[in-house]
């Protein structure tokens, strides 16, 4: 006879030991069965999970059983009938469904299961909205509410924007918001990455075709981070079908990513094109009236009524995005707390030293025509223009190399500011001048000694 392992101290293990997005995403879709001397058996709703459990998480969770049993070596891992979202028929059948009974998982449990954890806070009503955020705000909400026609929806909606400026906070919004007003609907929400492995996995154990019944039925496909897809060509192509299928069917498809379509290189181009058919939102960079906002909402939030003085100071020097200006107001609030005083500049100016520093000051695009313009000799104008003769040309591709490197502006930005050029003109340049910089050592050389001066300036 041996003793049987205790699931609930494997679970307190498994706890303090894995990230909890990714205890609440995986280890709780997890039940106990049984065990004997070298064997402990584990039920999961699917046939995803048992591969992506078995892949990461095999070695922990026998790691916390060995602090109970030492003499078991090996995780067994069962598809539990009751819980399988393809009903796939199970030949043990009853029995199994029998002892299933205290645990029996719906259909809308595997989608929570399958779908990435959601941050409580993460609502509408906690999105401080302002003039860089407004159009994905308003987009966000008409694609949950319910009441209008997904006909009326922009579908896909694509949005993009840097880090920390509210993607994952909008997708969240909208998934809590759908559930809010109807529990029923299906929504997959995942990162890129996992819909990568989850696809990968399916591969390998022949269960693609559970893959694509799961992804082809749901009301809500929402990845986020799409850019992590990119070179994985054959998700890719599983994507695009994906994709196509639920366009057809009337679904609601809602990517965030880090850039442009059109500038997710080795992005199959029929993708590529189906994604900015819908609508293309740019979440933009702070500005000081809406750093401003955050903070005093923040404030709020946390009870404390703060001196304008030193929100002023904060929406004016940490301008990074608004993960760090949380951070920021977070410290100076739990600073004041511990000493039990009232927060003022000199302890803003200390406490944040760390997190000023990471402020790099953004370069302008204008400091670098005027640069750019100076050290060829030529004027600004000329830099901007049209003129095609090669002593114009070539230092508009320098500087357009250059406001690429150096400001983070996407390519369709990068345009416009050099006379509404076309975003593949500016790609071209600035693969041109890439191609320049590895073939001439030269050009190399007289490039790093501009980027020098302009980085003098700041
Ligand atoms: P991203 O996914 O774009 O990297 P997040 O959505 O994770 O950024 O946002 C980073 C942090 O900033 C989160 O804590 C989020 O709640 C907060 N945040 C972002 N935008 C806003 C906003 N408009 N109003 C209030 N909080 C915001
Ligand atoms: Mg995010």
């Amino acid at each position: 006879m041996s003793s049987d392992v205790s699931w609930d101290l494997v679970i307190k293990g498994l706890q303090a030991t894995i990230k909890p997005e990714e205890f609440n995403a995986w280890i709780t879709s997890l039940s106990y069965k049984e065990n004997d001397k070298t064997t402990i058996t584990l039920a999961v709703p699917s046939p995803f999970f048992k591969d992506y459990i078995l892949r990461s998480y095999k070695d922990v969770i026998l790691k916390q059983v060995n602090l109970q049993l030492s003499t078991i070596l090996n995780l067994n891992i069962v598809i539990d009938s009751q819980t399988s979202f393809t009903k796939q028929q199970n030949h043990e059948g009853d029995e199994v469904a029998n002892k299933a009974k205290q645990r029996v998982l719906t259909e809308e449990d595997v989608y929570t299961k399958t779908s990435l954890p959601l941050v409580s806070d993460y609502t509408f009503d906690k999105f401080v909205v302002g003039k860089p955020n407004e159009l994905a705000f308003v987009a966000a909400q008409r694609i949950a509410d319910l009441s209008y026609n997904i006909k009326d929806k922009p579908n896909p909606l694509f949005f993009h924007g840097g880090v920390g400026l509210g993607k994952t906070h909008l997708m969240n919004s909208i998934v809590w918001e759908v559930k809010r007003q109807d529990p029923s609907k299906k929504i997959l929400y995942l990162s890129s990455e996992i819909f990568v492995n989850l696809y990968i996995n399916s591969l390998k154990s022949k269960t693609s075709d559970d893959f694509k019944t799961l992804f082809r039925s749901a009301d809500f496909l929402m990845i986020d981070d799409f850019q992590f897809i990119l070179g994985k060509e054959q998700t890719q192509e599983e994507f695009f079908h994906t994709f196509n299928s639920l366009k057809t069917a009337n679904k609601q498809i809602i990517i965030s990513a880090d850039r442009d379509p059109s500038e997710l290189e080795g992005m199959n181009d029929r993708l590529s094109s189906r994604l900015r058919n819908g609508l293309v939102v740019n979440i933009l960079k702070t500005t000081y009236e809406l750093r401003y906002g955050i903070l005093e909402s923040k404030a709020r939030d946390y009870n404390k009524v703060i001196d304008k003085d030193i929100i002023d100071y904060l929406a004016h020097t940490i301008t990074s995005n608004i993960r760090d200006l949380e951070g920021a107001l977070k410290r100076l609030i739990t600073t004041a707390d511990l000493l039990n005083t009232e927060i003022t500049l000199e302890m803003a100016h200390e406490s944040l030293r760390d997190i000023l520093k990471r402020q790099h000051v953004a370069v302008s695009p204008d400091v670098i025509q005027k640069k750019v313009a100076e050290f060829y000799n030529i004027k600004i104008a000329d830099l901007i223009s049209g003129k095609r003769a090669r002593i114009y040309l070539k230092p508009r591709q320098v500087a357009i190399y250059i406001v690429h490197c150096l400001t983070g502006l996407s390519y369709q930005e990068i345009g416009k500011i050099f006379g509404g050029r076309d975003h593949t003109t500016i790609m071209h340049s600035v693969k041109k001048v890439k191609l320049d910089i590895i073939k001439d050592k030269a050009i190399d050389d007289e490039i790093n000694l501009i980027i020098k001066i302009i980085n003098s300036i700041y």
